[in-house]
């Protein structure tokens, strides 16, 4: 990879286009390792993550959580028979840790240095930018450009919303079917249950969350149908618009009716109309720009990282790319791109949490490990009644004694698994498990107390 610090003709050394998770990660390391850069954004700062993303997702599953709170407190003697939700509440309270975080975002720009366009840029060849109707020359080119929700194109597809929508939302919907079984399914059908709405959650497998360990995939899909309308194995044929309520026509000729839909069926690169064709840039079959090891693209001077290239679409992901291309490029060391042991929850509830491989993938490597789970039941559930059981497992390489895959479903997974991950990623073998104390009561000391095997 190039470096170059010296100023020279280019009027910025670095152009960022897309202030997302990795665009402003890349553009403040660049700019405090002393490259002149400007970033450009058309949409809002912060990207996806902020805006429509991990964070308001989170708020919103925050806010679902209290209605299992409510009803949990009754066993430990509290009364709150007159708890309500206020949708609108929750919606205003939302946009303003929004807007806060936005402008937050938009000050570290600036306080770094970075210039900053509020406007659609456009490549117009290998080191040139269109910004409006100026052109600027850049020595390093970052698309950081993410990506965007896909619906598939079918009759009535057009009444089908996204996750973007959801959370310009004034109002809760009284039914909402939710169409697809990845994340996002089944994030935004926990809340949507749990926030007093219908809801219907319509997959095409037989199993939710697919690419998760299988036995994951089985326990989640058991805890959604509490409370959740889960119609598998089936496929929105077309949707037709009944004075404003929808009717949705599936493969198997079964009708439901109801007031939204939400069609969360995947995320596409948003790499259209970039410029593209004025440099050597590649898009894959998905529109995915296509790059080396280094992030950069088949031309030279340009590089990609994020949702933009779809290797893993997650936030952490994006943030790890743009500062190595950014030291990379402006620094004198980077750290390590690793692929390996990334972290990573559901927040769906109860949450899904995993690290490492899934029994499915070790086993496809040929590796030879053994499996340690247990399902429980948390303490906290002897007293509120509730039925929710959690997993864990651990797979344990037979060579090296490592752990290199850890699941977990339960209450803060998410939470939890992060403390594995780091653990993971020191090599840590189950001896070290077995040695470490746990903390008790908690959910946690579960990953310090597996000693059973499984044994078919
Ligand atoms: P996913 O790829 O996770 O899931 C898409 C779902 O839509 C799958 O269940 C898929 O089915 C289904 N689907 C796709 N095409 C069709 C079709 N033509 N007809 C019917 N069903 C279809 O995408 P999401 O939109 O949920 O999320 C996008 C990405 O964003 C995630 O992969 C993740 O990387 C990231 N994300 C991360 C979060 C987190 O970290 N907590 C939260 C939300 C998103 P099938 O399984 O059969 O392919």
């Amino acid at each position: 990879m190039k470096r170059n610090m010296k100023l020279d003709s280019y009027d910025f050394d670095f152009f960022v286009i897309g202030a997302g998770s990795g665009g402003v990660r890349a553009s403040r390391i660049a700019a405090n390792l002393g490259a002149r850069v400007a970033v450009a954004e058309e949409r809002y700062y912060g990207g996806t993550c902020v805006n429509v993303g991990c964070v308001p997702k989170k708020l919103y599953s925050y806010a679902a959580h209290y209605k299992d709170d409510f009803e949990d407190s009754r066993g430990f003697g509290w009364e709150s028979s007159d708890a309500r939700f206020d949708w609108g509440v929750l919606k205003k309270n939302k946009d303003i840790e929004i807007n806060r975080l936005r402008s937050a975002y938009h000050s570290l720009l600036e306080k770094s240095g970075v210039s900053i366009f509020e406007s659609r840029a456009r490549l117009v060849g290998p080191n040139e930018i269109q910004v409006g109707d100026k052109i600027f020359s850049a020595r390093h080119i970052l698309l950081a450009v993410g990506g965007w929700p896909y619906v598939p194109d079918f009759g009535g597809s057009e009444h089908a919303i996204t996750s973007n929508e959801v959370f310009a939302m004034q109002s809760a919907p009284k039914s909402i079917a939710i169409w697809g079984g990845g994340y996002i399914a089944v994030e935004f059908a926990s809340f949507f249950a749990r926030l007093g709405v219908d809801t219907t959650l319509i997959y095409r497998g037989s199993k939710l969350l697919r690419g998760f360990d299988e036995d994951i995939r089985d326990i989640i899909t058991e805890e959604l149908a509490q409370g959740i309308n889960l119609i598998l194995e089936n496929s929105i044929y077309e949707i037709i618009n009944k004075n404003n309520r929808l009717e949705l026509l599936l493969e198997s000729g079964y009708r439901i009716e109801v007031e939204q839909i939400v069609a969360a069926t995947g995320r596409r690169p948003l790499t259209q109309d970039l410029g593209l064709e004025t440099t050597a840039v590649e898009l894959d079959d998905k529109g995915a720009i296509k790059v080396d090891a280094s992030f950069c693209t088949a031309e030279p001077s340009i590089y990609a990282v994020g949702d933009a290239i779809n290797r893993v679409a997650l936030t952490p992901v994006a943030l790890m790319e743009g500062q190595w291309v950014a030291k990379c490029l402006f620094g004198k060391t980077a750290d390590v791109v690793s692929y390996e042991n990334i972290p990573t929850a559901v927040f769906c509830h109860p949450n899904v949490a995993t690290c490492g491989y899934s029994e499915e993938q070790a086993r496809s490597l040929g590796l030879a490990f053994d499996v340690y789970e247990s399902r429980f039941r948390q303490l906290k559930h002897t007293l509120s009644g509730r039925q929710e059981l959690s997993y864990i497992k651990l797979l344990v390489n037979l060579t090296d004694d490592r752990v290199i895959g850890a699941h977990f479903v339960a209450p803060d997974a998410g939470e939890l698994m992060q403390g594995v991950a780091v653990a993971m990623n020191a090599g840590a073998t189950k001896r070290i498990f077995d040695a470490t104390l746990g903390i008790h009561p908690t959910l946690a000391e579960e990953f310090v107390t597996l000693r059973e095997k499984r044994t078919s």
